[in-house]
C-alpha cells in the first residue's frame, strides 16, 4: 500500500467523532462526512461506564456531554440487533468501526463504550509509527475481537434470560465478571 496518510470517516455517530478526533490531534488529516444534515440528538439516554467515560475524556469531549444532561423525560422506542462481524473488518483501506462491526442489545450497556474503544485502538495503531498495511489493520480487528465477542454475547444472554423470565440466572455474577475484563485497557 502506498503511504498515504488522511483519513475519511464515513458516520459521524460517538465513534466517527471519537475517532476523527484522535487522529486530527495527532496531525492526520481527516475528512468526517454524515448522512443526516440534521446533526441533533436524537433517541434514548445511555449509560457509559468507566471504560466509555475514560475515552471520552481522552477525546476532551465529557465535561460539555455533562453539562448538557438536563432533560430526564424522553422514552425511545426500538428494536435491538446483535451482530458481529466475523471476518475481516478491512478491505483494502476501508476499515469498520463501532456498531458497523459489531451490536447488541443495551443490556450491559456498552454498545457505545465498544464504538469508542474501537476509535482509541485504531488511532493508537494509526499513529504510533506501524505502517498501515494489511497487518496494521488486522492487529486491529485482533485486538477487538476478544472484548467486543464477550460483551455481545453476554449481552444477548442477559436479553434471553429477561425475554424468558429465568428466575435463577445469575445476572449480578455474569455484569461482574465482564465488567472486571472491561476495566483493562482496550
Ligand atoms: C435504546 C438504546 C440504548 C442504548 N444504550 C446504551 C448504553 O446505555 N450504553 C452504551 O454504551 N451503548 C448503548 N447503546 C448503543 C449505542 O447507542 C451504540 O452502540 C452507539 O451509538 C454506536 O455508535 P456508532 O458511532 O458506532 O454508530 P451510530 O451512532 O449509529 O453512528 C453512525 C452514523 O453514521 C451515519 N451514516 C450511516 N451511513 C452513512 C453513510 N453511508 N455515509 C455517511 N454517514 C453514514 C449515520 O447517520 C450515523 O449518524 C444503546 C442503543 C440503543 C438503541
Amino acid at each position: 500500500m502506498s503511504p498515504a496518510r488522511t483519513v475519511l470517516v464515513a458516520g459521524g455517530g460517538i465513534c466517527g467523532n471519537a475517532l476523527a478526533v484522535l487522529l486530527r490531534r495527532a496531525g492526520i488529516g481527516v475528512d468526517l462526512v454524515e448522512l443526516s444534515s440534521d446533526w441533533s440528538v436524537q433517541g434514548s439516554g445511555i449509560t457509559l461506564q468507566g471504560n466509555a467515560l475514560r475515552v471520552l475524556r481522552e477525546v476532551g469531549a465529557w465535561e460539555e456531554i455533562r453539562a448538557s444532561i438536563t432533560e430526564d423525560r424522553a422514552v425511545n422506542y426500538t428494536w435491538f440487533h446483535r451482530l458481529l462481524v466475523e471476518g475481516p473488518w478491512h478491505r483494502g483501506r476501508v476499515v469498520l468501526a463501532g456498531d458497523a462491526a459489531h451490536a447488541c442489545p443495551p443490556t450491559l450497556a456498552q454498545g457505545a463504550a465498544m464504538s469508542l474503544e474501537d476509535a482509541l485502538v485504531l488511532a493508537e495503531l494509526l499513529t504510533g509509527g506501524a505502517d498501515w498495511d494489511e497487518r496494521t489493520l488486522a492487529a486491529y480487528r485482533e485486538r477487538r475481537m476478544p472484548r467486543v465477542r464477550m460483551v455481545v454475547e453476554n449481552s444477548v444472554r442477559l436479553g434471553d434470560w429477561l425475554m424468558e423470565g429465568v428466575r435463577d440466572a445469575d445476572v449480578p455474577g455474569l455484569i461482574g465478571r465482564t465488567m472486571t475484563v472491561l476495566g483493562e485497557h482496550p
